[in-house]
């Protein structure tokens, strides 16, 4: 009997993707480069229903027609290896779906390249880490139409469900779409997470809380409305000793310098290239970055002179801070994800994707690395008005900002006064205050430009383009 789907690349996504597929009643090909990992799988799991291959030629003719690929194999040069020895073993019509962190625009390329020989190619990205790839990841497949309809039977059953029974997987988009929104995703981590560092900073470093009362903290926020996977794990690691025995919590033990595998920069670079005010993410990519320079940061620690005031709070001042610090990181949270899905919609119409917004925050409310309640709200904003232009506009999440936002302002003015650094904080504020601006300084700017470089300016009172005599007396 052929397989009904094979899947290339064994690693740890590849090897759980399949075995997800392969306990949904699946038959699956299974091929790697290297036999070792093909070996293994087959030892661990002798009684599933694969179908081992060790050439590529054997593995295509191990599939059923039109074939559905799955590959699982590292982003770039290795994709492209495994692309290039597949083409001549295809047939029109078949699928070839890439489950790797791809860059879209990389996707974008492949679809039309592929396209032209009668290739589907779906461009899908995978969240959810190796837990989820084995019992439920969110999927966010893009490419043709017609060839997601020949894959959707298998991606819906091996996706992880939402408490309504949905799946969490839809139809994305044509050509990168599916890359794309996966690489939102991953900024939008990137918000998530350094909106929590920060919370945890500030908790630590101006209201000086030990880390067994921050994992009280976060567990206790958990329980309401900033209710995530994030937060969860935070809670839990805050509650963690040491495995290598200094008798400390283990972040204490942990280095502070925050790699990263690029998602996230992606993700700022194409809000520059479209135009997208998205500081939230931009600012925890820097965040990282700034971090990784641990060396000069010790240096210059000793050497840059510090003025800053000391903040002495009674017992009930925390408590009332506290609250104030979880009011302005779920604030923070909204704008990030206003300017994350305020970026898509830009991006989707610079596209063509037609993306749908509502469907997406949908698809990440289980499996991926923002699972949260607080996605639900996006849903329904969507689904109240498709053509939203910022969440902000919504009535659930206006009353939030109108709730919530003199907690964040009080609470950047502590930390910058405090000399505590909170560029996400103060993005998300700064956003807030600037989008709802009926005038910014951007008239000056004008005036500016105009004056060195004669790049003309619009007025207020009339229409057409206008260059003023700088030069001249009035
Ligand atoms: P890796 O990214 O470490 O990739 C290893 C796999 O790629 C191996 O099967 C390897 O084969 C294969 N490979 C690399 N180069 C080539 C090549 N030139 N030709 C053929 N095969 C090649 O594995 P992961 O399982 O961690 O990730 C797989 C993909 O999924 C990656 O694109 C990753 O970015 C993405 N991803 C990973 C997540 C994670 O949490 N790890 C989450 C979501 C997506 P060999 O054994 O022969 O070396």
């Amino acid at each position: 009997k052929k397989a009904q789907i094979g899947v290339i690349g064994l690693a740890v996504m590849g090897k759980n993707l399949a075995l997800n597929i392969e306990s949904r009643g699946f038959t699956v090909g299974v091929y790697n480069r290297h036999r070792n990992r093909t070996d293994e799988m087959m030892r661990d799991h002798s009684d599933k229903k694969l179908v081992p291959s060790y050439t590529l030629e054997d593995f295509v003719n191990s599939l059923e027609k039109p074939r559905r690929i799955l590959m699982m194999v590292k982003a770039g040069a290795g994709t492209d290896a495994v692309i290039d020895q597949l083409l001549p073993l295809l047939d029109k019509g078949d699928v070839l779906i890439d489950g790797g962190n791809t860059n879209f625009h990389d996707t974008m390329a492949r679809n039309a390249k592929l396209d032209k020989s009668g290739i589907n190619f779906i461009g899908m990205g995978v969240s959810g880490g190796e837990l989820g790839a084995l019992h439920g990841p969110a999927l966010m497949p893009g490419g043709q139409k017609e060839a997601y309809d020949l894959v959707a039977p298998i991606l819906t059953q091996i996706a992880a469900k939402a408490k309504d029974g949905k799946p969490c997987v839809t139809y994305i988009g044509p050509n990168g779409a599916g890359h794309y929104v996966k690489m939102i995703h991953n900024g939008i981590e990137y918000g998530d997470e350094e909106l929590i560092d920060e919370s945890y900073n500030i908790m630590r470093n101006v209201l000086g809380l030990s880390v067994p009362e921050m994992a009280d903290i976060f567990a206790e926020w958990n329980k309401g409305e900033l209710d995530s996977y994030l937060i969860e794990i935070t809670a839990d690691i805050l509650s963690r000793q040491d495995d290598l025995g200094s008798g400390k919590p283990i972040v204490d033990m942990i280095l502070d310098r925050g790699a990263n595998k690029g998602t996230g920069k992606w993700s700022s670079e194409t809000a520059l290239d479209g135009g997208a005010p998205q500081s939230v993410i931009t600012e925890a990519v820097y965040a990282r970055y700034i971090s990784m320079m641990k060396k000069e940061r010790v240096a210059a620690s000793k050497v840059l002179p510090e003025d800053v005031e000391k903040v002495n709070l009674t017992d009930e001042e925390k408590q009332e801070y506290i609250e104030k610090i979880r009011q302005a990181l779920y604030f923070g949270k909204v704008m990030s994800y206003a300017q994350g899905f305020e970026q898509m919609r830009i991006d989707g119409q610079r596209y063509d994707w037609n993306l749908k917004f509502g469907e997406l925050a949908q698809i990440w409310r289980e499996g991926c690395i923002i699972r949260a309640q607080f996605l639900q709200k996006i849903t329904d904003a969507f689904a109240k008005n498709p053509d939203l232009d910022n969440l902000l506009l919504d009535d659930y999440f206006k009353e939030i900002a109108g709730k919530y936002q003199k907690a964040i302002r009080e609470v950047v003015a502590m930390s910058i006064k405090a000399g505590i650094p909170v560029p996400a904080f103060a993005a998300a504020i700064n956003y807030y205050d600037s989008y709802r601006a009926e005038v910014l300084p951007a008239n000056l700017l004008q005036a500016q430009r105009d004056y060195f470089g004669a790049h003309t300016y619009e007025r207020t009172d009339r229409k057409g383009n206008f260059h003023y005599s700088w030069y001249e007396e009035q």
